[in-house]
Order: C-alpha cells, then structure tokens, then sequence
C-alpha cells in the first residue's frame, strides 16, 4: 500500500502492470496483427485518459471506446491513434465524429441511412460494419440487410474501415459455438469482399480469444478485460500459463474508528451481528454509496497482514470489521489487494458479491479517488 493521501478510501492502480499484460497477450499473436485496447467504462474503471496513455505509450494501434462521448474525451486529450466508438450514437453526432476522425460502428441499414441523411460535409465518417453472429446485441444479421446497406458505404460519404463481430462465449472450455459464429462472420465477410470492398481490415477476438486462439485472430484484437489482469476463460486465474497476467486495480482504505465491544452486543442496521464474545470492532469509511456493495457483507479485509472479516450490513457510507487484536484509527486495510505479504484477488471480491471481476471494476472506479502507483 503505497499511498501518502489522507482520502478515507482510495484505488491504486497499476498501469505498467497493465502495459505489461498488454505485452504477454501481444507476444503471442501474429506480427502483423494489430492492437486494439478495449478502454470502455472509463478504462474499466482505470481512467479513460490515464490508459488511454498507458495503452498509447505501450504501442497500442487503436483504441475502442463505449461512447461517441468518451472518443471525444481521448480526442480532445491530445490522443491521436485511431479510435473506435462500440455502441451506437445518435446519428446526429455523426458529422461530429467524422470531423474528430474517430469511427462509429454500422448495426443496421436504418441506422446507417440516418448517419447518412445528418452528413453535411464531403468528409468520409470511418466505419466498421458489426455483424450479429451470435452475441443478440446488436449488428447485420442477414445477407438482405448486409444488401440493403452496401450502395450506402458508396455513396462517398464513408470509409469503410473495418468488419467485425464479438463472441458471446468465447470463455467456454467447448469452442463450438466460436466455430459457428466465425463461420458467420466469414460468410458476411465475404459478401462485402464480392460487393467490390477492399482494404478494411476483419476483427472479433476479445480477451478470452486474443489469449485462446493468438494464430487465429485476422488483422486485430480488441482486448479490455486482460489488460487489466481479468482472465475471462473458464477455470483459468491469473491468465494463463503461456500468457501470465498481473493484477492492476487494488482497494483500500483506513480506520476512522475502532472500540471494544462486549459479548451481546450489536453492531450495524438490523442488529444482524451480534457478538459472541468481547471484540474489537473497527469502523472503515466506505459503503455502498461508494459501490463497495452490501453484498459485500462479511468479505474479508487485510489489517497490517492479518485477516479481519466484515460484520453487520455494509452501510452508505460506513463498513465494519471485527479486528483480532486492537489496532489505531489511521490504519490502512486492504479489501482487494496485498497488504503484509497476504492478498485478496479481485476475483474472490466478485465471486463473493455474484458478479464477475469487471462489474466490481466499474462499479468502484468511479467514485473512489485513483491513484497512480
Ligand atoms: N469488443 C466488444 C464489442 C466488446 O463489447 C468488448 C467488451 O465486452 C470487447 C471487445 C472486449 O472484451 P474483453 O473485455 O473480454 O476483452
């Protein structure tokens, strides 16, 4: 725990450790395929321009973005490498995007012609058609839409940049459903190539394919979650043994107060802890408000190397933790992370809470002050 500040509660975080796992999973794809960091929701709750930075200054060749918003963000943060918007805009914005050179995905013929009817200069808007091979969230999903569409992207008001679909289960030991989407995909690919296209490049591999299947991931990846040490493939931690993955995000916070309590007594809303014996009971400012969730209750938390446990319901602004020995206000806990040799992974924070590693990450990461390490 490196921090000097004085905040109640803090996020640490690693980016050479996330320019690091950048290195492992690039290392063993093709040389000629091409790097784009996911940095959606605020970087996954890193900070948009800080990986942005990050991701720029460890040879990045794009990134994706969540919204038309965020692109504008990196843009008018001085980022220049070629950026990519994943949900749709409203179409409106589409002269805007244009103008900024940042590029905006095509999910449908409707959508397209409405970007088209709101183009007022002669500058081509980059886009990248997704194609809905199997995820049910948006895209093309047939020939007769792909048709419907094609004169558009000639009509010299776009460039067309890219293709690409997302794998909705590329997590999975069974890799059959891969195989039907990518066989999708190369159809409608085809179909563009037939219609005269040339020169855009084709992309679907995400965390789990970019690490899963290096050999076969066409011109880019768009990698997020293993950047920030997330290994979304099932039964793997910490990536895997070809591409090991180090932990960026870590959460702590200080005692603001610690009293002795006797055998009986309650602590917290509901009195849904009563203790079974005199203890010390330590107060910890952080609570739901600050996305620390009250599914949170009883997780455990790290005390100069010793394990303590929450008790009671997790508060709006306050948690509570039994100590095992009397320790002064000030003292910094650790609730994922290391702390005195012991450490807590972020997966075991989700797990406990149901959710996965990147809900915990952008639930956190925008209240909680961040700190650089
Ligand atoms: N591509 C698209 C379209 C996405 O929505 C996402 C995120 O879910 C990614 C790539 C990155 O996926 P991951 O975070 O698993 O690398």
């Amino acid at each position: 725990i490196s921090s000097p500040v004085r905040e109640a509660a803090w996020i640490e975080l690693d980016l050479r450790a996330m320019q690091d796992n950048m290195a492992a999973i690039r290392g063993r794809l093709p040389q000629d395929c091409a790097f784009m960091a996911v940095l959606k929701a605020d970087g996954y709750g890193h900070g948009l321009q800080a990986t942005a930075r990050a991701a720029t200054e460890a040879g990045a060749d794009a990134i994706a973005v969540g919204t038309l918003r965020e692109g504008l963000l990196l843009r008018e943060s001085g980022i220049r490498l070629p950026i990519l918007v994943l949900t749709p805009s409203d179409p409106d914005k589409a002269e805007l995007a244009a103008e900024c050179q940042i590029s905006l995905p095509v999910f449908s013929a409707e959508g397209l012609e409405e970007m088209q009817n709101s183009r007022r200069s002669g500058r081509r808007l980059n886009v990248h058609l997704k194609f809905d091979t199997g995820m049910g969230r948006f895209g093309i999903r047939d020939e007769r839409e792909l048709a419907r569409l094609l004169p558009m992207l000639q009509s010299g008001k776009f460039a067309l940049e890219g293709v690409y679909t997302h794998l909705a289960a590329a997590n999975q030991a069974d890799t059959g459903f891969v195989r039907e989407q990518l066989e999708r995909f190369a159809r409608m690919r085809r179909l563009v190539e037939a219609a005269g296209f040339t020169g855009f490049i084709a992309h679907f591999a995400n965390s789990a394919a970019a690490i899963r299947f290096p050999g076969q991931a066409l011109d880019m990846v768009r990698v997020g979650a293993s950047l920030f040490g997330i290994t979304p493939i099932d039964g793997q931690e910490a990536g895997t043994p070809e591409v090991p993955l180090r932990p960026t995000f870590s959460l702590h916070t200080r005692i603001v107060h610690v009293k002795r309590i006797e055998c009986g007594e309650s602590v917290g809303y509901d009195r849904s802890y009563i203790a079974d014996s005199d203890q010390w009971i330590a107060t910890l400012p952080i609570g739901y408000a600050d996305g620390w969730s009250r599914r949170c209750r009883g997780m455990p938390a790290l005390v100069n190397g010793q394990w303590a446990y929450g008790v009671g319901n997790v508060c709006m602004n306050q948690t509570l933790i039994r100590l095992s020995e009397y320790v002064p206000v000030g003292t910094p806990v650790t609730l994922i992370g290391v702390n005195g040799g012991q450490s807590i992974a972020l997966r075991e924070v989700a797990e406990a809470m149901g959710t996965i590693s990147q809900e915990v990450l952008t639930s956190l990461g925008n209240r909680l002050p961040r700190l650089y390490t």
